[in-house]
Parts: structure tokens; C-alpha cells; sequence
């Protein structure tokens, strides 16, 4: 009989309409009988109130590719009848709550196999501080950072200055100052002088109650796709180019701002290390399935380092994820096919 595949999407972000987008382009892999007779799909669609929504309206959803009127109906511990039917799932939500480590306990409780990293690589893959300390503790090449905890930025008047003085003598100009838990750029701000800090941390102290300091470098971006359970597999080396001042939520999310250059114009050498680097990275939070790395090249002193893993990367048509695996050899309904051939392995 069929193996019946749980393809779970929305979700509680602020990438919502990026995961909605990246399970019609895997339903739409489904549905060419011809690439995938194996499989049954069921679409699971979790609305923005974390409501789950099975039958017509994950379908609706998947076709029209916009979220609906939110229903407001349901409890959030009531699934539709049709989970219990899943015999793998694929979650492709991206962002908090969903890649972040909490959908994969619950699927892990459920006891089912699903794509992608487990408890663990998920967690440690979405808190930026968490994956800078396990990357460090790797010895993996990464720009400086620092610590700071929002309590310091919402502080009294004499605590902030100091916590600011510490950032201009650790860090320096020009830093990146992110919200740890997040995606797309949301809440990051690059700052150059003293007030840009102030107004940049207290920026992201409205979205996350851990924040992270980051010199920041001229680089070129590079991104390298990663499949594949205990020994992983790296696809070649994509760049993104673009003219803003760097690459921000406006230039990630509209059509013409960013170009993608696959395979990316490096030398030999550097293609290599990035490569390596990428699967170091994935090895070292312990992700599973798919990963996509983000590595800065630094061309001045010819140094690569790493940016962050992302462990459900973008998967829309256009995405880099599926585009580099495209480049390697691995068209798209045949890495969908893998990505659940991955998931029962790891089950075992
Ligand atoms: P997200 O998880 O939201 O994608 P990133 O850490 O990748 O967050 O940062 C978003 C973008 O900000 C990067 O793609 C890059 O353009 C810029 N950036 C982030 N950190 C640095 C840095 N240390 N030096 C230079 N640019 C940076
Ligand atoms: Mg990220
Ligand atoms: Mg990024």
C-alpha cells in the first residue's frame, strides 16, 4: 500500500506565507503520479492561531497559495482525524514554532517519522546564540559576537550605556545586533555609530528576550545545500547578490532585489572549504535530513565564515535549497523523495 505522507505547513511565524509557498511546491511535486506513485499526500494546514486544519481547507490553501480567513474555531489539541493516518510526516514550516525544535517534539511524541532535524539540531539551529556556542565549541570559523540579555537594554538609565561601552570595546563598527530567535532578517538592524546601536538593541529586544552582537564584515554570501542523515551530502556552492546595505527582509522577500548565482564564481579552493565548513556545521548541532549553511567569503583575506544553518530552509521553486540540488544532479521530486527516505531511515 501507499505510504501516506503528512505534509504540514503555515504555521505560527512571521513565515507563514513562505511555508505555504514551499508546501505547494512540494504537493505539486506529488502530484505528477509519474515522479511519486509510492506516496499519498495529506495536507495538514496550521493556522496562524496555531489552530490545525485538515481536509478542504489545507487543500484550499495549498491551491490558492494565500492564507484564508482565519477560522477561528478549534483547540489546539484537537488534530484532524486524517494525523492519525500519517505514516511520515513533512513539516515545512519555517521560523519559531516550527523549526525551532517544538513541532518536532510533538512528532517525536506522536512516534512517527518526519523529514528534517529532530529536537535537538532544531533548537540549536534557530537560537543563534546557542549555534554560535556549539559552532565555537567546533572550532568552526565564525565573525566575533557577544551575549546580551534584553533585562540589560530595558535596564536602568546607568546599566544600558555600560552594556553599550562593552559592545563598542568588544565588538566595534559596524555590528549586526539580532533578536537570536528568528528568521528573513526580522528585528536585525546593521549599526555604524553609537545611537544606531542604542535604537538597534532596543529593536530587538522587542522580539526576543536574547540578543546577539556581531562585528560586521565586507563579504560575499554564499549558501551550500546539505542532505543526508550520519554522512551528509553537500550540493555545490549558490551566491546572493543584491544592492541594498545588506541582505534585509524587503531584499529577501521581493522578486528582482536579490540574484542568485548557482554555481557561485569562487576559486577551487574556497568552493571546497565552504562545502566542508557547511558540513561540519550540520554535523556539529546535529541536524538531520536537509540544511541549508549560509557562509560569509570575506575576498579581502580570502577567509570564509560561518553564518548560520538554517534546518528548514525556504523550499518554494525558486528557493536556493532545491535550486543548488537541481545544479548538483538532484531534481526536485526526487529530493522530496529522499528527504522521506531519510526521515524512515533515522526512525529505525
Ligand atoms: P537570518 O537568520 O534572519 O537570515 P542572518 O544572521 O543570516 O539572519 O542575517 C541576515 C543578513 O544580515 C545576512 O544575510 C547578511 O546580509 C547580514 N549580516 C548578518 N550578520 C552579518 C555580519 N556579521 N557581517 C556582515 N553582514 C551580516
Ligand atoms: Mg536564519
Ligand atoms: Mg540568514
Amino acid at each position: 500500500s501507499k505510504l501516506r505522507i503528512g505534509l504540514l505547513f503555515g504555521g505560527c511565524s512571521g513565515e507563514h506565507e513562505v511555508s505555504i509557498r514551499s508546501a505547494s511546491a512540494i504537493a505539486q511535486a506529488f502530484q505528477s503520479e509519474k515522479n511519486t506513485p509510492q506516496y499519498d499526500l495529506i495536507p495538514i494546514y496550521i493556522q496562524k492561531n496555531g489552530i490545525w486544519k485538515g481536509g478542504e481547507t489545507a487543500q484550499t490553501v495549498l491551491e490558492k497559495q494565500t492564507p484564508p480567513t482565519l477560522q477561528p474555531s478549534g483547540n489546539r489539541w484537537e488534530f484532524p482525524s486524517e494525523v492519525s493516518e500519517v505514516d511520515v510526516w513533512f513539516p515545512i514550516l519555517h521560523g519559531p514554532n516550527g523549526e525551532d525544535g517544538t513541532i518536532q517534539g510533538l512528532l517525536k511524541l506522536m512516534q512517527v517519522p518526519f523529514v528534517g532535524s529532530g529536537v535537538l539540531g532544531s533548537a540549536l539551529g534557530m537560537d543563534k546564540l546557542a549555534m554560535k556556542t556549539a559552532f565555537a565549541a567546533a572550532g568552526l570559523p565564525q565573525v566575533k559576537y557577544k551575549q546580551v540579555k534584553r533585562d540589560k537594554i530595558w535596564s536602568s538609565p546607568c546599566v544600558f550605556p555600560k552594556l553599550c561601552d562593552e559592545v563598542e570595546e568588544e565588538i566595534g563598527y559596524p555590528c549586526f545586533v539580532k533578536p537570536a530567535n528568528l528568521g528573513s532578517s526580522v528585528g536585525i538592524s546593521k549599526a555604524k555609530t553609537r545611537s544606531e546601536l542604542e535604537t538597534a538593541l532596543d529593536e530587538a529586544a522587542n522580539y526576543d528576550r536574547r540578543i546577539i552582537v556581531e562585528q560586521g564584515i565586507i563579504a560575499r554570501e554564499v549558501e551550500c545545500a546539505i542532505l543526508g542523515n550520519e554522512y551528509p551530502q553537500a550540493s555545490v556552492v549558490g551566491e546572493i547578490s543584491y544592492n541594498s546595505d545588506f541582505y534585509d527582509y524587503a531584499t529577501k522577500y521581493t522578486t528582482g532585489e536579490a540574484k542568485l548565482y548557482i554555481p557561485a564564481p569562487l576559486p577551487d579552493k574556497i568552493f571546497k572549504q565552504v562545502q566542508d565548513l557547511a558540513k561540519q556545521a550540520f554535523v556539529t548541532v546535529d541536524a538531520a535530513g536537509l540544511a541549508r549553511v549560509d557562509v560569509f567569503y570575506e575576498e579581502a583575506t580570502g577567509k570564509v565564515y560561518l553564518n548560520e544553518i538554517n534546518t528548514l530552509p525556504g523550499f518554494t521553486a525558486t528557493s536556493m535549497y532545491p535550486r543548488l540540488w537541481e545544479a548538483t544532479g538532484i531534481p526536485f521530486p526526487q529530493l522530496v523523495d529522499r528527504l522521506i527516505h531519510l526521515a524512515l531511515q533515522r526512525h529505525q
